[in-house]
């Protein structure tokens, strides 16, 4: 059964993080004229409204993209990112802060993808396929829609003709067995492509599944690495809730370690709700 429903937690810490470096990496592959595929896994509904009834049950997002937006102290990176959130948000003017909408992963690839790129999606929820389906109404021959099982729609893409592709694959792990989904999808997905830049979205927990699941990726992918969390704040007393999240990236950008080495303590002291937040950057790129 799928009770997960992103738009409770749209432009939360966590999507600030994923959506930027997703956002990055997408940007480094535009720097080459050859086509590209982008394969969303995990699509969720691509834009939601932030004045929905959802949004604001916990309105997960102040603590995220508005303390973001609001920053004066941004990079240049991160100035850049939050013209895309407000370009996507339809404003005429960088200045203004107001959101009304946050997009989701498939509408950060559709603003990067040039008309001969690909988009291809992965929704199982059908509430969120519907949605999905209605935000990309103009849906072109560029990109295809589908209510699948992601990790078995995957195998279809994979390799993509155009020899060029980032995957993002971003599951709710509300079902443990996500966990070993993930390192049988990467393993999988290695095989059949094993060149593909692909991003690996995991929540910080007090649990072992989620750390455990990254030594296993790093064991099938040595050499190509990079592995990024941002923690917001000290872990609960009582055990329970995400206190941060992170992403592990095979075959990377080799400029994002750069990157991300400049504009994590910055997003770092951003996003941070106590003295406890962090951020951890290690890579392996050969
Ligand atoms: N990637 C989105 C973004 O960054 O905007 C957010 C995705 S959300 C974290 C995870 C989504 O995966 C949910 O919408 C959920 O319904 C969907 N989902 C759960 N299991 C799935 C599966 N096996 N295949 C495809 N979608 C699934």
């Amino acid at each position: 059964m799928l009770s997960y429903r992103h738009a409770f937690h749209a432009g939360n810490h966590a999507d600030v993080l994923k959506h930027f470096v997703f956002a990055q990496t997408l940007a480094y592959f535009n720097q080459k004229e050859s086509n590209y595929w982008v394969v969303d896994t995990h699509a969720g509904a691509g834009l939601y409204a932030l004045e929905s009834e959802f949004a604001q049950k916990n309105a997960e997002w102040e603590n995220g993209i508005f303390k973001t937006v609001k920053s004066a102290n941004l990079t240049p990176e991160l100035k850049q990112f939050i013209e895309l959130i407000q370009l996507l948000n339809g404003f005429e003017t960088a200045k203004n802060t107001v959101l009304k909408t946050y997009p989701g992963s498939p509408k950060i690839a559709e603003y990067f993808l040039r008309a001969r790129d690909k988009l291809r999606l992965f929704e199982l929820h059908p509430a969120d396929h519907k949605i999905l389906l209605e935000n990309f109404a103009q849906q072109s021959r560029q990109t295809k829609i589908e209510m699948l099982d992601g990790f078995a729609g995957i195998k279809a893409c994979l390799p993509p003709p155009t020899k060029r592709a980032v995957v993002l694959i971003d599951p709710p792990y509300e079902m443990k067995d996500d966990y070993q989904r993930v390192v049988a999808c990467i393993k999988d997905s290695l095989a059949r492509f094993a060149s593909g830049t692909y991003i690996i979205w995991y929540p910080l927990l007090q649990r072992p599944e989620p750390l455990q699941m990254v030594d296993k990726l790093k064991n099938l992918n040595r050499n190509n690495w990079l592995d990024v969390t941002l923690s917001i704040e000290e872990p609960s007393q009582d055990g329970f809730g995400m206190f941060g999240s992170g992403l592990f990236i095979i075959n990377p950008p080799w400029t994002l370690p750069n990157t991300l080495g400049d504009n994590m303590p910055v997003l770092r002291d951003i996003l941070a709700l106590d003295a406890n937040a962090n951020f951890t950057l290690s890579h392996q790129i050969s």
